[in-house]
């Protein structure tokens, strides 16, 4: 069995985090491949080695003093060293870095060192194998990432060493650059590496343990989602619920490996498990109907009204069309028999809804068109929900009791996900009344 675990920043911020990694790699042999961010905010105004090495950048590019900049990465890297009490020579490593870099340096080199230095650090720590990631992680000349030479490379690398540590975040491109992905990218090496080497399971070690079913700063003490699935996540984070990099999912859910939302502060919580399909529900998740609730504010309702309209199919091309045109996203539409409304992110016609409801009125002759502003859309994810009766019942009664007007209701044909727009002011009180009903 082999377990590729991956530490995130907040994992990996000092001394004492870098033992939690120690303990939680040792307790568990199959633990053999770990990959790690650089060190992130060990408190909330505490500033990621990440951010410090893009701002030398930004330094360096304006022939600006930097060596402050440096010091404080060095403290980072130095308290750690001292801390863990390990051999690695610093003041070489930051030669080698920072000796020629007013001679010009590139900022996917720079901020790639973060990640880089950390590795050392911890392959010294667990006794494990440095493996740099300009090794294994390639990238092709339009920038995507090279998945048959990655997986090649590191199967031969993994089988020669056995027990390895390697940086997240970067890969090597074409002419010997080194190239990051985007930021919280090492997520996405995480996933590369499990599915190089098929492994059994992805843990993802974080800060908190697992997915939480709402937002904490909405509801108080949320529970974790203990299982969810893809197509359920893509629900959850699409409408504001961020939990992993965006593209970590794909090399994992093609091989079916099961990704595992792990905290390194709770190592005995057993966290999110994420994977295409589960075979067997469990009677609390059965009993419960919803995985998650999550939502998304600032949007506006447009209506258009039309009695007896002859075509809606040609009236709605139209709409579309100056949708289009305007850069206006349409988040949901819905219909009536004289009017149908779209849903739109009010961010997208600020400053032109007067000339885009003109335009509306004009190119499809009519009158009545209504901006209803400060609406808020919440959604209720549950892979439970397909095909249950109910569920959309007890949405409607708990928000109804509780005095919350419904504005517009939506739900996909795969019947995970319902979706239901209030007015602002009701849009955490909603969240939290459909959490107390459907998971306390
Ligand atoms: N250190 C990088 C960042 O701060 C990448 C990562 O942590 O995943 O974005």
């Amino acid at each position: 069995m082999l377990k590729v675990c991956k530490f995130g920043g907040s994992s990996l911020s000092d001394g004492s985090q870098f033992a939690k990694v120690k303990e939680i790699v040792e307790a568990d042999a199959d633990r053999r491949m770990v990959i790690v961010s650089a060190p992130g905010r060990r408190f909330s105004k505490d500033t990621k080695v990440t951010d410090l090495l893009y701002l030398c950048h930004a330094h360096l590019k304006y022939d600006v003093p930097f060596d402050n900049v440096v010091d404080m990465i060095k403290e980072r890297y130095q308290a750690i060293v001292d801390e863990c009490q390990l051999s690695i020579d610093l003041d070489a490593e930051f030669e080698d870095i920072f000796g020629d870099v007013r001679k010009g340096t590139r900022p996917d080199y720079l901020a790639s060192r973060g990640e880089y230095l950390n590795a050392k650090l911890m392959a010294e720590y667990l006794g494990f194998k440095f493996v740099d990631a300009t090794e294994w992680m390639f990238f092709k000349h339009d920038g995507t990432v090279d998945y048959e030479k990655t997986e090649v490379a590191l199967k031969e690398l993994f089988d020669v060493y056995g027990k390895v540590v390697s940086p997240g975040f970067y890969g090597i491109a074409p002419g010997d650059k080194i190239k990051v992905f985007s930021r919280g990218g090492s997520d996405i090496t995480g996933a590369i590496a499990a599915a190089s080497l098929d492994a059994d399971i992805y843990e993802n070690w974080t800060d908190v343990s697992g997915i939480l079913m709402v937002d904490p700063r909405i509801v108080e003490n949320p529970s974790p989602i203990a299982r969810v699935t893809y197509a359920e996540l893509r629900e959850l984070s699409y409408m504001g619920a961020s939990v992993l990099h965006e593209d970590t999912v794909f090399p994992v859910r093609k091989k079916d490996i099961p990704v595992n939302i792990r905290n390194t502060n709770a190592p005995s919580d057993p966290g999110t498990i994420i994977r295409e399909h589960f075979d067997e529900e469990s009677a609390e998740e059965n009993a419960r109907f919803i995985t998650g609730i999550t939502g998304k504010k600032d949007f506006s309702i447009i209506t258009i009204h039309k009695a007896n309209m002859i075509s809606k199919v040609s009236m709605l091309r139209k709409v579309f069309n100056i949708c289009e045109s305007f850069k206006v996203e349409v988040e949901t539409i819905s219909n009536g028999v004289d009017c149908f409304s779209l849903v739109v992110p009010s961010e997208s016609i600020n400053g032109k809804q007067f000339e885009f409801i003109s335009q509306i009125k004009e190119d499809c002759k009519l009158e009545d068109v209504s901006l209803t502003e400060g609406i808020s859309l919440i959604a209720i994810v549950g892979r439970q929900m397909a095909y249950r009766t109910g569920i959309s019942g007890k949405i409607f009664a708990t928000l109804g009791a509780n005095h919350i007007n419904i504005r517009t209701i939506e739900q996909g044909s795969d019947e995970i996900c319902i979706m239901v727009g209030v007015y602002t002011e009701d849009f955490e009180k909603g969240i939290q009344v459909l959490y107390d009903s459907f998971a306390r």
